[in-house]
């Protein structure tokens, strides 16, 4: 029984340790604050919870393979087919479990009736997602725990040379391999790169989170400029909102207009896909089945916007799909809004992009709120949404780009702290990169 509780609280360990573990860390932020009380929390819960448990528990690790998905992983560790039902909708809000990579760890710990009583998820070392199951009401409830993480941001300059490729100009300059898809991205979304010149000047910076140091966790591309002799000059900057999954997180210039790939927008102020397109197992049968859409998790009454400008073509109801709406677009691609609480528009409506058609709901046969997203190309054919990719954000308005403006004078001040640093030499490449360490949280 010891032995479980210290296994759960390993985490909380390491936690204190790396925070506290030396005078490397300056100042004890707000955040280190905050997490510290979470964590307490989550202490104090499995603390309480261990108490009150009346049987030690068996705990077993298993971890993603190729081309495996959470029902895998959970069968393998004999998870029972109510505990498998319970687990996903427990932690389906808080983790991206159709997204799993290889790797990622799952643990269970079962009671004596092969019940599992506590589960646990870590999608990377610095990450993990509790489930226990609360002996009053025999549910389980969740809490995170996150680890410290040291954010490094890092500067990167050079100019195109002749016959060079782009991803090969930006590692050249240091840019780590697992980056330079995302550089070039934001780099795209302005430039056309037909009319880019020989000594064209770039300059971009990075923030990169790693945990203990080394194991990379996450990047993003904060800031990118580009001067050419025909494109002219260019500025991206990464705008942050505090809604962390907002669809306003991207890039905009400096007057907060968004950099975009084409004129898409997203269907909902939130995405939250419970549900991708393609092949799902269902949790508890494992049965497969085509899901010819994407699901967005969202509470009933949210704002469903047309993905695009169109046509209303239909606006019913019918009992598996509840109220729908569908909309045909420029290229005769129709885009579908499901299980909607109430229709705002009606058939031969003409609708812009952004505009508010719905709400969403829980209608025809649905389990709870959320909007089925479908697309059809114009053969008819359904299509992963998805693949309708580059979707715009609107241009960022009132409290928006006020925090855009407040932001982009951060960036630039960083920039320039950035370029006084000393050049250091970093791993996996031979040139030295202005870097500073912002934080470790
Ligand atoms: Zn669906």
């Amino acid at each position: 029984m010891k032995k479980s509780f210290l296994f759960w609280l390993g985490v909380a360990t390491l936690f204190c340790s790396a925070c506290f573990e030396s005078g490397k860390i300056e100042a004890l932020d707000e955040k280190i604050v905050s997490l510290n009380k979470e964590l307490a929390l989550a202490e104090n819960a499995l603390a309480e919870y261990e108490k009150n448990r009346p049987q030690p528990l068996t705990v077993l690790m298993d971890t993603v393979q190729k081309n495996e998905g959470y029902y895998q992983v959970l069968e393998r560790l004999g998870v029972k087919n109510n505990d498998r039902g319970a687990i996903v909708l427990a932690i389906q809000d808080s983790v991206e479990l159709s997204n799993l990579k290889v790797g990622q760890k799952f643990h269970v710990g079962k009671d004596a009736n092969g019940d599992v009583q506590v589960f646990r998820f870590s999608p990377n070392p610095s990450i993990v997602h509790l489930l226990f199951k609360n002996p009053q009401t025999n549910r389980f409830e969740y809490k995170l725990v996150q680890k410290p993480l040291t954010v490094k941001q890092s500067i990167f300059e050079g100019h195109i040379v002749q016959g060079g490729t782009l991803h090969g100009t930006l590692i050249s300059v240091g840019i780590p391999a697992r980056m330079s898809g995302v550089v070039a991205g934001v780099l795209q979304c302005k430039i056309p790169f037909s009319s880019v010149q020989p000594g064209d000047r770039f300059r971009i910076m990075l923030e990169e989170s790693f945990y203990e140091d080394s194991i990379w966790i996450s990047g993003k591309v904060i800031y990118a400029e580009f001067e050419g002799r025909v494109v002219g000059h260019h500025e991206a900057f990464l705008y942050n909102d505090p809604d962390p999954k907002s669809t306003y997180n991207a890039h905009y210039t400096e007057t907060g207009e968004a950099l975009i790939f084409d004129g898409l927008r997203y269907p909902l102020d939130r995405l939250h896909i419970t549900s991708p397109f393609g092949v799902r197992i269902h949790p508890v049968t494992g049965a497969r089945k085509m899901h010819s859409g994407i699901d967005y998790g969202s509470p009933k009454g949210s704002p469903v916007y047309a993905v695009a400008k169109g046509k209303v073509v239909v606006s019913d109801f019918d009992q598996y799909s509840g109220n729908k709406i569908a909309i045909r677009h420029a290229d005769n691609s129709t885009s579908y809004y499901m299980h909607l609480s109430s229709r705002g528009v009606g058939v031969g409506a003409q609708v812009t992009g952004g505009q508010v058609i719905g709400r969403v709901g829980s209608t025809g046969r649905s389990t709870g709120p959320h909007l089925h997203l479908g697309f059809k190309n114009a053969q008819g054919q359904w299509i992963n949404p998805k693949s309708k990719t580059m979707i715009a954000t609107p241009k960022l308005q009132g409290e928006r780009m006020a925090r855009l403006t407040k932001q982009i004078a951060g960036i630039r001040e960083n920039l320039k702290q950035l370029e006084s640093a000393e050049p250091q030499p970093i791993e996996g490449s031979t040139v030295k990169v202005k870097q500073k360490v912002i934080s470790r949280k």
